[in-house]
């Protein structure tokens, strides 16, 4: 699971576990240009807690849950609604909601679909499809 190009600021993000080193608590990963990208938590290797994802504007693009670390199997997978935003940060497109990594529901687009391919709308100020090209 490790990610080479995570980056984190704290010699104190990793802990030894069996002999290996593995990531230990909150990790940065940045855009190119120097921006934040992800920003997750470790508990002994395993993510935990809040998930966030950002667009390279900064904004804030995806917020989702893994499941608390207690040292069982279940920890590590995503839990509860994970929330997918468009470019301005603010409206949600797509929402999946999980428990214990496994989709409960099926997945809710609150802009709808484009009416001529299907696609999930990505955007409230959407006036051309970027699946099809058809204009709204
Ligand atoms: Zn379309």
């Amino acid at each position: 699971m490790a990610s080479g190009f995570l980056t984190s600021p704290t010699a104190t993000s990793v802990v030894k576990a069996d002999s290996t080193w593995v990531k230990d608590g909150k990790w940065t990963q940045y855009h190119k240009d120097g921006k934040r990208k992800v920003v997750g938590t470790f508990k002994n290797g395993v993510y935990t807690g809040k998930y966030m994802s950002y667009h390279e504007s900064g904004k804030k693009g995806l917020e989702g849950m893994y499941n608390k670390f207690q040292g069982k199997s279940s920890d590590g997978t995503k839990d509860g609604p994970w929330k997918y935003y468009s470019e301005d940060g603010k409206t949600i497109w797509r929402i999946i909601t999980y428990k214990r990594g496994a989709r409960t529901r099926e997945d809710e687009f609150p802009l709808g679909h484009c009416h001529a391919c299907g696609n999930a709308v990505k955007s409230p100020e959407h006036v051309k499809c970027p699946g099809c090209g058809t204009g709204y």
